[in-house]
């Protein structure tokens, strides 16, 4: 069972790799002391298992204690926390045990880092739990979350061992929530690295295409940088100050996401890089000055683009970035992003938050700390009560990856929030007495309703009265996390209410009808009046938004199904061996009857068609597998929170049936005559597709339609939506989404 010779010997390496880190944390022999006890114990808890690769178990907290020094720049409770972090939960170790050997402080730390273990029962979502769990850990110590971070980053670097239901189980956490939340630490690169990882698994021939597009771009890139860069050198030196720069390439997944989003080819995206100045700035004046002052060296030499300055200096982000950003006109007319910082900024973007707390005690000019401000934020969410696993999770998630508009109230008091954000945001981040019985807002002194968006600057008084209460609709417009929870407390209340009030009055009409209410006879009603559980169809009854008057009437129609039976998705038969290593083994195995065809149901939020890269998700209600395109946002949200669910074969479109599918694409460029002509041929002409509908308008000669046509599958839609682009004057061919 034991480790071999060639274990013991890497081990040894890695183990000696990691000391050499750790001369940067160590002060005496105390710290030294304390690491070695730690890495001895998790050698031996962990002794002979290995992981799923097959290397020794114990590379794992060791490579996650590396990252945590490296990249993130933590200090030795962190690094024996990281050391630990797997043995409570996969070892006869127990909490009390690290207490008794390590003490207090790293016995909170590595049960932060612990799943929860128990019974769960079968509606809660023991994920969405678990991240629960860890992320209340942040309101005491964030550095248990930069560790759970270190660990994602460590099982991504090494995911190419894992079957592929875990690799979309886990690459969906890590694109729904790890990297936002890397982001929202100030973690910059380890955010790059994650997305990059997912999409790597995800989609790999998207990945190798674009990686090779920027390998064979690299030369003439160059060439432009060193031709921008070199008057700009030549002004600095001439100024004598101390500084780097470079040239910074966009991430893979970022350019790919610019690709998805603007549905544009590489080739035509424009900031693929942006030059980085990084200086160390002279003791006076202050920061901020000097930065300006290279702002204005390099302003004089090119021209900027007004729109694009950004002054993260004055005021900012909020995970503690800073820096001064400006968009110029640099030579053969192409713009470039000019990214000026102090090597303290640098330090923060690179490391976020341990860095930043570096600095923080270094210096005392920062006289606002949006981080604390956060922490502070999320403490208060957390404090909410009655929230259940899946709600808090999207609404942490909406307290990441944001950016920011600054507003004020009537008093002139600045208030931060995220962009986009509705005049009842602003009411609810003051009070939420305030947002539930706001009517209305004064915005710039005008009169607007309370779902009106907010612009920087803009100045905000809420009407109040005393018998408003929010509306459910409330629930659309408003984007804090905030905002969201309030009108949540206050609709379930109110709904609570109602429920009782619909099973109150559903009984009685069952009463009166003579039919007893069993499960099976409710299982075929509330379909049939368009509630998805239970507890909706009471609630709508109690609102009397549901008349029961057509109840008989209903309990003798055949309720339809909304399974499409002829579909032609299939799973093909290969039964893969799975075996469960001890890191991700708290989940159930999947309960699938093989002897049972599975129905499956095409996702409303993407809709695949054939062709259309699939993965299937089974809903627990049903039993049915919903199929989501790969891509689909929503599908990430459900592997972050019931990864357990998604299903562990690969799904196939069969290419039997001949059948037709409804898409709709949206087409813009420059109006010209005879192009409608040219259009009509594309599409019926050469392809013998079928159009359902044409909408077309111009204006200021720009022509815009939107044309739905029936395609046989993804291939067929490519090859228009290819001879549409050919045709002169289009510019834009973007296929809809609903
Ligand atoms: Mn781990």
């Amino acid at each position: 069972m034991g480790y071999t010779a060639e274990d013991e010997a890497l081990i040894r390496e890695k183990w000696d790799d990691l000391l050499r880190s750790c001369t940067k944390i160590c002060k005496n022999d105390e710290d030294w002391n304390f690491i070695k006890r730690a890495f001895f114990l998790a050698k031996e808890a962990h002794e002979g298992v290995r992981r799923r690769s097959g290397e020794p178990y114990l590379l794992h907290p060791i490579a996650v204690a590396k990252i945590v020094i490296d990249e993130i720049g933590l200090g030795v409770k962190s690094v024996v926390a990281a050391l630990l972090h797997d043995v409570v939960e996969d070892t006869e170790y127990t909490v009390e045990d690290m207490e008794r050997i390590f003490g207090a402080k790293i016995a909170s730390m590595v049960d932060g880092l612990t799943k929860m273990s128990g019974v769960f029962n079968a509606d809660t979502s023991e994920q969405a739990e678990y991240f629960r769990k860890v992320l209340l850990t942040l309101s005491d110590d964030v550095r248990v979350i930069l560790i759970k971070i270190a660990d994602r980053l460590h099982n991504m670097r090494t995911l190419g061992s894992m079957p592929l239901n875990k690799q979309i189980k886990i690459t969906g956490e890590t694109i729904y929530l790890f990297a936002p939340l890397a982001y929202r630490l100030g973690l910059y690169s380890i955010k790059s690295e994650l997305e990059d990882l997912c999409m790597k698994y995800r989609f790999p021939q998207q990945y190798a295409e674009i990686t090779q597009k920027l390998q064979e771009s690299e030369a003439t890139r160059r060439e432009f940088i060193d031709k921008f860069n070199a008057p700009i050198i030549e002004a600095l030196n001439r100024d004598h100050i101390n500084y780097e720069i470079s040239g910074r390439v966009k991430s893979v997944y970022s350019i790919w996401s610019k690709m998805q989003r603007k549905q544009i080819p590489f080739e035509e995206i424009y900031d693929l890089f942006a030059i980085r100045i990084v200086f160390k700035p002279l003791p006076f004046p202050s920061e901020k000055t000097q930065c300006w002052s290279i702002y204005s060296t390099i302003t004089d030499i090119y021209t900027p683009k007004p729109d694009r300055l950004r002054d993260w200096i004055s005021m900012p982000k909020a995970n503690g970035y800073e820096a001064l950003h400006s968009t110029v006109m640099g030579p053969d007319g192409v713009w470039v992003e000019v990214q000026i910082r102090t090597q303290r900024m640098e330090d923060i973007a690179e490391r976020g938050f341990a860095a930043h707390w570096k600095y923080k005690h270094a210096t005392i000019s920062q006289d606002e700390d949006e981080f604390d401000k956060w922490l502070k934020q999320i403490r208060a969410a957390l404090n909410s009560p009655t929230e259940n696993a899946v709600d808090f999770l999207d609404n942490f998630k909406l307290s990441l990856y944001t950016s920011e508009i600054v507003v004020f109230t009537p008093k002139g008091e600045s208030r931060k929030l995220p962009f986009g954000a509705t005049a009842l945001d602003f009411a609810y981040d003051i009070h939420s007495k305030i947002g539930n019985s706001a009517i209305s807002a004064k915005i710039n002194h005008k009169l607007e309703p309370v779902t009106t968006q907010i612009n920087s600057g803009d100045q905000i008084e809420i009407i109040t009265a005393d018998n408003a209460r929010p509306k459910p609709e409330w629930l659309e417009t408003v984007i804090t996390a905030k905002a969201k929870q309030a009108i949540k407390n206050f609709l379930k209340r109110e709904r609570q209410n109602n429920i009782e009030r619909g099973m109150q009055l559903l009984d009685e009409k069952m009463k009166s009808l003579n039919i007893k209410l069993s499960g099976r006879v409710l299982r075929k009603i509330v379909p049939l009046y368009d509630s998805n559980n239970k507890e909706e169809f009471y609630s709508k009854i109690g609102a009397g938004i549901i008349s029961l008057d057509n109840l008989e009437k209903a309990l003798k129609t055949n309720s339809k199904s909304k399974i499409l039976k002829f579909w032609t998705l299939f799973i093909p038969k290969k039964q893969e061996e799975e075996i469960d290593e001890g890191a991700d083994s708290t989940e159930l195995p999947d309960k699938v009857d093989p002897a049972v065809e599975p129905q499956f149901e095409i996702a409303e939020c993407c809709k695949p068609i054939p062709g259309d890269k699939v993965v299937g998700y089974r809903d627990p209600a049903t039993g049915n597998i919903i199929v989501h395109k790969a891509a689909c946002d929503e599908l990430n949200r459900l592997a972050a929170q019931y990864g357990k669910n998604i299903v562990k074969e690969e799904i196939k479109w069969s290419q039997h049936k001949a059948m037709s599918y409804l898409v709709s694409v949206k087409l813009r460029g420059i109006d010209r005559m005879g192009l409608l002509l040219d259009l009509a041929k594309v599409v019926s002409g050469d392809f013998s597709i079928n159009i359902r509908e044409i909408n077309i308008h111009s204006h200021d000669g720009i022509f815009e339609g939107d044309i739905s046509l029936y395609v046989k599958d993804a291939e067929g839609l490519q090859a228009v939506m290819d001879k549409l682009r050919k045709i002169k004057g289009i510019e834009r061919v973007k296929r809809n989404m609903n």
